[in-house]
This record gives structure tokens, C-alpha cells and sequence, in this order.
């Protein structure tokens, strides 16, 4: 075993994962099956493979097999920009004087700037698999459409982009990276389907939204020979994609004999928080381990600590499956929190069923107090975080200076998903200080909850 703890510790290629681990075959209690949005039925895989690839339909259901092998096509793309370093923050201990132990995860070392690409390489690769021509989605603040974009050129696939009207005029990089890459990003809603025409005779000044949108990215593909709707995050298959993020970490950490005990990740949807945790969790069902796992989000979108655990729409259009989660109602529109990728209504799955059993715990933190970490981190350890990862960085941090005042010597591990280069409108905001951290009202959220399906079940 090797003992002195360098600043980046870098995994050689052939030590990249050879099998995604699906986390849900290690669970006792499963998480309750996906719904038919029509039937309101266990959904088939046959259902599932009108929407999605048919590799994709049958991972998503699969909740037996504990590993599932990488192909090699998309284990030669990870080798582009994986593995991703795990970095010892030094720096940042010392920045705040604290006994405590800080590793991070770096997901952001691809030009799309996000763990996205994981899943959007192994999507695209299915989809190509399938004879397919190309694939549509959706994309709010433009890491996954980005992400999705690149897997797309990568291997020959039309990629269809609707995006939300609102970012695309205010983001004009994201979208011109897209188009780099060949992808056509349509701003919705538009004329291109029924869904669009209606939402613009209806409301011709709408700046969209990603309901819409997911609607609009949908109904292409149906229309399409060839083609299908891709999803970065929620679902099953994106978090067993996603595990490739906690396997090298473990690998990693196993290199040096650190065993950690705090494991920190913001959750939008809950992918790379699902990927981060996976094979440490998979330990700790099986009773080898004892370690805590925190879950971050945004107060203005509080979906584990202040949602409600019930079947839900996935989507606001209402076309996907419906899935049992902790959820704030498929109709809540969270403030203008400047992490896009954080706001989303709803927890895949797994990590819901697990926060149920008490197995993860979950911190709502505001969006001041996280523009204040992601500033101190990115002063010290040089990297400018997006507003999403910085999530994570803010509870490292208090669990850091926690360890402080007690002088424990605990080891923290965090995921730092992704850059802040396309955020800095945001950051603009926080340095004038005319960042607000709107929290959701009991009424507003029992309101939003008032629209959950209701189920016999
Ligand atoms: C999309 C995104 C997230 C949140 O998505 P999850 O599915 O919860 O992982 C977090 N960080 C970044 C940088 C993102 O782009």
C-alpha cells in the first residue's frame, strides 16, 4: 500500500471500471417499479422501448444484476477524459484549519463540463447499437444537451436539442458549443410540433420551460423513424451509468487505505450523487461498511427534505413513467435558482427508497451561502466550480469546521461534478450582491403536492 497522499491521485487507464454497478440489485427492499403513464401499471419493457433504445428499456428495469459490463466502444471514449483525478484539497484544509481529511472527485475535466458525459456516451452508443439514426431531448440550463451533443458527434448521430427559449437567449455559448458539435438546438417552445403551436398560441410571449420542452423532445422522436428520446438523469440507467464516478473514487481511496466517512453530493435528479455513493453504499447494505452519505440541495427546491415520498409524473408534460420518489408535484416551478441543474422536482428512485430507510441523510442549503463556499474553494483549490457542485462544497465545508471545533480527524469525500464557465452571470450576481435565496413557502409546496396523481396504489 502506497502512504503519502499526493494532491491529484490519478487511477492508470487500465484501471477504468470494466462493469457499471447497478446499486439497486444490492438493495433488500427494491425501489418501487416504474408506472405506465397510461395504464398506471408496472410499466413492460416493450413500453419502455417505444420511448427509449431498447438496451437503455431493459437497463432501466433491471434491478437483478449486480454488475453490468462497459462496452468497449464507450470504455475507449471514458479513456479521453478518464479516469477523473481524485484530489486530495490540502489547500482548502489549511484555508480553513481544520483536522480534518477533504477529497474530491473532478468531474469536470471534459469540454462539456459535467459528469453528463458518462451517460451520453453510453447512451449514444446504445442508440448507434440499434441501427438508429439520431435521438431528441431536452436541455434547461445546456450541461446535458452540451454533454449529449458531443456523445452524438462521437458516433454519427443526429441529435435533435430543444431548449428552453429563456436560456437559449441568454445563453448563447452553451448553445454555440452544441452546435460545434453538429447537434440542431431549437428553442422551445416552438413551431416544429403540436405541443410547441399550442403552448404559443396560448402564451405567445413564453420564455418556456423544461416541461415543455421534455414534450416538444418526445413527441420528434414518436414522429421519427429511427429515432428516440434520451434522458440525462432520474433514471435508472443514468445512475448506473453514473457509478463509474464511484468506483475509480473507491479505487482510488483503496490505493491508499483511506477509508472515508462522510460522502457529500449535491442532487438534482440524483445521478452523480446515485453514481458517487454507489459501490460504497453496495458495501454498507451488505454490513462491511459504516459510512455517512449526505445528499445537498437547493433550499429553493427542497425535494428530499421537505418533499413528500409518492408516485409522481417525471415530467411536467406527463409522457414518462411515473416513478415513486420524494417529489415536490411535477407542476412545482422552482425559483430562479442560478443552479439549473439542480432544479428538478423530483429524486430518482434508489436514492429515494434509501433516504426512506434512513440509509442516506439529505441538507438544504442557500444559494448565498453556496456562492460563498464555491468562491473560498475556487480561491484555494483553483478550480471555479459550478453553482450545482458548489453544493456539495458548502457541506464539506461545514463538516470540515465542525471537525474543527471537535478535533476529529474525519475523512470527507465530495463530488465536484462540474466547471462554472458558462455560470458566471450568476457569479456576476453574487459579487453584487444581488443574489436572492427565495425559500418555498409550507403553502406553496402543499399546494404543488395538491396535483399528485392519484393512485389506487
Ligand atoms: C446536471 C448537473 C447536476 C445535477 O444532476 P444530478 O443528476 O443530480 O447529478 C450537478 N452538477 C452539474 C455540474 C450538473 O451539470
Amino acid at each position: 500500500m502506497r502512504k503519502e497522499i499526493p494532491y491529484k491521485i490519478y487511477l492508470r487507464e487500465n484501471e477504468l471500471p470494466k462493469a457499471w454497478l447497478n446499486l439497486r440489485a444490492f438493495m433488500p427492499k427494491k425501489p418501487a417499479p416504474l408506472l405506465d403513464p397510461t395504464t398506471l401499471q408496472p410499466i413492460t419493457q416493450a413500453a419502455l422501448s417505444r420511448v427509449f433504445c431498447d438496451e437503455l428499456a431493459k437497463q432501466e428495469l433491471d434491478d437483478t444484476s449486480l454488475y453490468i459490463p462497459i462496452p468497449e466502444a464507450v470504455r475507449d471514449f471514458y479513456k479521453m477524459y478518464r479516469p477523473a483525478p481524485l484530489i486530495r484539497a490540502y489547500c482548502l484544509e489549511k484555508a480553513l484549519d481544520t483536522p480534518a481529511e477533504i477529497y474530491y472527485k473532478f468531474e469536470g475535466n471534459n469540454t462539456s463540463g459535467s459528469h453528463k458525459l458518462n451517460s451520453a456516451i453510453a447512451q449514444a452508443y446504445y442508440a448507434k447499437e440499434q441501427g438508429l439514426t439520431g435521438v431528441t431531448t431536452e436541455t434547461g440550463a445546456g450541461q446535458w444537451g452540451t454533454a449529449l451533443s458531443m456523445a452524438c458527434s462521437y458516433f454519427g448521430l443526429d441529435c435533435k436539442v430543444f431548449m428552453v427559449k429563456v436560456s437559449y437567449e441568454q445563453k448563447p455559448f452553451r448553445r454555440e458549443v452544441m452546435r460545434t458539435y453538429g447537434a440542431n438546438v431549437t428553442p422551445s417552445p416552438s413551431t416544429q410540433t403540436a405541443v410547441g403551436r399550442k403552448i404559443l398560441q396560448a402564451f405567445p410571449n413564453t420564455t418556456g420551460s423544461l416541461g415543455c420542452a421534455i414534450s416538444e423532445a418526445v413527441e420528434t422522436a414518436a414522429g421519427l423513424d429511427g429515432y428516440r428520446y434520451v434522458l440525462g438523469s432520474v433514471l435508472n440507467q443514468v445512475l448506473l451509468h453514473q457509478s463509474v464516478i464511484g468506483l475509480e473514487t473507491k479505487t482510488a481511496l483503496d490505493q491508499y487505505g483511506v477509508k472515508p466517512d462522510v460522502i457529500i453530493g449535491c442532487a438534482g435528479g440524483g445521478s452523480n450523487l446515485g453514481g458517487l455513493i454507489a459501490p460504497f453504499m453496495a458495501e454498507q447494505l451488505q454490513g462491511k461498511a459504516d459510512y455517512r452519505f449526505i445528499a445537498v440541495e437547493p433550499a429553493s427546491c427542497p425535494t428530499l427534505t421537505r418533499g413528500k415520498y409518492a408516485y409522481d409524473y417525471c415530467d411536467t408534460g406527463k409522457v414518462c413513467p411515473l416513478s415513486k420518489m420524494y417529489t415536490l408535484g411535477s407542476g412545482f416551478i422552482p425559483s430562479a435558482s442560478h443552479a439549473g441543474g439542480l432544479r428538478y422536482h423530483g429524486m430518482t428512485s434508489t436514492l429515494s427508497e434509501l433516504y426512506a430507510q434512513g440509509l442516506m441523510e439529505a441538507r438544504a442549503v442557500e444559494q448565498t451561502s453556496v456562492f460563498q463556499a464555491a468562491e473560498a474553494f475556487a480561491r484555494v483549490e483553483g478550480i471555479l466550480p459550478a453553482p450545482e457542485s458548489a453544493h456539495a462544497i458548502r457541506v464539506a465545508i461545514d463538516e470540515a469546521l465542525e471537525c474543527k471545533r471537535t478535533g476529529e480527524k474525519k475523512k470527507i469525500v465530495f463530488g465536484l461534478t462540474g466547471t462554472g464557465y458558462f455560470d458566471m452571470m450568476s457569479y456576476e450576481k453574487f459579487h453584487d450582491g444581488k443574489m436572492s435565496d427565495y425559500i418555498p413557502t409550507d403553502n406553496e409546496i402543499e399546494a404543488s403536492l395538491k396535483n399528485l396523481p392519484s393512485l389506487a396504489r
